[in-house]
């Protein structure tokens, strides 16, 4: 699973119709889209998505948000994906955000920073299972 992990552009991105040219910069940077859906998460699901964050302070205030509106998960494959993806979409404050990544352009806050990115191998395989069933991932299995 080196090659592929698993993005989601969240409800905030989806609902200003960012969807499209945060595709663009995915494709253009390299990745192949492998799977994608659009799904509303249920509260309980965003719960499940983000188990490791429970207890946190954000935690009520992001599952919230990430069950508020239309996402797309997608299973995108590339040499050290995992690694090039974070790289596209910047660090999690988009203030802090270098220039030219997702998060720098598409996102508005801390909390509705436009895209997710698994941030190990490990994660990036529970996280595709998550919401992809194999027979969905083109090419991959
Ligand atoms: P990343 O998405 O960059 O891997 P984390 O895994 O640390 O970041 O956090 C998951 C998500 O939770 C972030 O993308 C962001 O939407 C939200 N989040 C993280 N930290 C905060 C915070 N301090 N306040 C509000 N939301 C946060
Ligand atoms: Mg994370």
């Amino acid at each position: 699973m080196v090659n592929i992990t698993l993005a989601i552009i969240k409800p905030d991105a989806m609902a200003a119709r960012h969807q499209g040219k945060i595709l663009d910069r995915i494709l253009q940077g390299g990745f192949n889209v492998r799977g994608s859906r659009i799904i509303r998460m249920s509260k309980q699901q965003a719960e499940g998505f983000y188990e490791v964050h429970r207890g946190k302070p954000f935690f009520e205030e992001l599952t919230a948000f990430m069950s508020s509106g239309p996402t797309m998960p997608l299973v995108l494959e590339k040499d050290n994906a995992v690694a090039d993806f974070r790289d596209l979409i910047g660090v999690t404050n988009p203030a802090d955000a270098a220039e030219g990544t997702i998060r720098k352009d598409f996102a508005a806050s801390l909390g509705e920073n436009a895209v997710h990115g698994s941030d190990s191998d490990e994660n990036a395989e529970k996280e595709v299972a998550f919401f992809f069933a194999r027979a969905d991932i083109l090419g991959v299995f």
